[in-house]
């Protein structure tokens, strides 16, 4: 049995329930095999047995009273994953989905994706099983109030630095912010996705959607093609694919869906963007209404979609961009985009495609850009946040625009050319777990074994 198989089996024995880990794991380690083969002092310094434990999982309960006067409780999280190469750095996400397993498998993803941004960034992420859904300002105040309670003592702008993820923006940000500040008095670089005024950076908003339109810019450029004209597909309604719809426009191409938990909207003249973002950025409200003030839209609700399908994937298009949440494009999903012509999948979420899609993609040699690539863009600025509140400095929105191109370009070359070491020049899944896996493998070996 190989190294990476055998880790991956105890992976699955030690935590049975933690499903998508395994997946997350998976998905990592079946791209390594090559490069482990090659170097045995990855498996002498037990490199992936030590990747696969966080360095540290802090476990804690939220209680909180909501606006009827009742106390309410949350199960909570914050696994440090590895500081190898920075801090730990990466999202809360606030969702009732959210459990062990699921914060195991983004913190693990984010190990790799934050090796790839260029810049020194560990690996850490968080979450409650929260959910901000029909709270008011108040409620959601208080529970982050409640949750930095407990994790100020662990974070720091060297140490440990959150930032957002599904359901939590800028306000949850604001929230938990003044909280770290008034528990420590200090006014640190310790979260990013702050606002403008307070230490947020220009371009953090958009970051994530603007970087993985720019990763699959760069993909089509390698094959002389652009984005220019083309219908393209987004899936989600968040602050990822709202950016995503936005720079595809400005590009010229023409997003038409957008979804969100309860169904989805086809529009075919183009998405609405101010439309879109006065329903969810402002009113923070359901699709549905999307459809009843456009003519030209149509809504579908999931419970209609085709058995084992996500309804955005039947809509032809030329690119699509997934940008909701983990496994919401199946295999069956990825048949249907191909028949249909697509050529580029550029993944805006954290592991939208299921390994069966993912192995489609990269069979039909398509220009496929791995979450872990392709939405680093969105870290990438926390990155340069940091670094600004680092310096005290703010840096305008061209600096940090042409930085967050430049660092998509940067992570596109890197994996097409560790790719092409290996003799698959197009499995950027391939290039881009070895590219992210060598810097910080690289950096344990150098620090010694504790
Ligand atoms: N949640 C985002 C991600 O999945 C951003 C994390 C951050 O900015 O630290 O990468």
């Amino acid at each position: 049995m190989s190294y990476a198989q055998e880790v991956l089996n105890r992976v699955k024995t030690n935590y049975p329930s933690q499903v998508l880990f395994h997946q997350a794991v998976e998905e990592v380690l079946e791209s390594l095999s090559p490069e482990l083969d090659k170097n045995k002092k990855y498996q002498q310094n037990a490199i992936l047995e030590r990747l696969v434990v966080p360095d540290r999982e802090i476990h804690f309960r939220v209680s909180w009273v909501d606006d009827a006067g009742k106390v309410q409780v949350n199960r909570a999280y914050r696994i440090e994953f590895n500081s190898a190469i920075g801090p730990y750095k990466g999202g809360l996400r606030f969702h009732p989905s959210v459990n062990e397993g699921v914060i195991k498998f983004l913190g693990f993803e984010q190990i790799f994706k934050n090796s790839l941004t260029t810049l020194a960034m560990g690996g850490g992420k968080g979450g409650s099983d929260f959910d901000p859904k029909g709270k008011s300002d108040g409620e959601i105040m208080r529970f982050c109030q409640a949750f930095m309670n407990e994790l100020y003592r662990h974070i720091g702008a060297t140490t440990d630095v959150p930032a957002g993820d599904i359901g939590v923006g800028g306000r949850e940000i604001g929230y938990l912010f003044g909280q770290y500040r008034k528990l420590t008095n200090r006014f640190d670089g310790v979260l990013t996705g702050k606002a403008l005024g307070w230490g947020g950076s220009l371009v953090r908003t958009e970051a994530t959607g603007y970087g993985s339109v720019y990763f699959a810019q760069e993909m089509l450029k390698a094959r002389g093609e652009s984005l220019e004209g083309k219908v393209c597909t987004v899936s989600g309604s968040g602050n990822v694919a709202i950016y995503t719809v936005e720079k595809l426009q400005q590009l010229g191409a023409k997003p038409v869906t957008i979804s969100d938990s309860k169904g989805m909207i086809y529009d075919k003249d183009g998405i609405d963007l101010a439309l879109l973002k006065e329903l969810k950025e402002v009113k923070r409200t359901s699709l549905e209404e999307y459809a009843q003030k456009r003519s030209s839209a149509v809504y579908t609700k999931a419970s209609d979609y085709k058995a084992g399908t996500n309804g955005v994937w039947a809509i032809p298009c030329f690119a699509a961009f997934p940008s909701a949440t983990q496994n919401e494009l199946s295999l069956e999903d990825a048949k249907i985009l191909l028949q249909n012509g697509c050529q580029c999948v550029s993944e805006g979420a954290n592991m939208p495609s299921t390994i069966e899609a993912a192995h489609y993609f990269i069979q039909a040699k398509i220009c496929y850009g791995p979450g872990k690539a392709a939405n680093a863009g969105g870290v990438a600025v926390s990155g340069l946040e940091m670094a600004q509140n680092a310096s005290m400095t703010p840096w305008s929105f061209e600096v940090v625009d042409e930085r967050l191109q430049g660092i998509m370009r940067s992570i596109f070359t890197n994996a097409s050319q560790t790719a092409a070491e290996f003799g698959e020049p197009t499995n950027l899944v391939l290039g881009a777990n070895i590219a992210g896996f060598r810097k910080v493998a690289n950096a344990m070996i150098d620090q010694g074994v504790f």
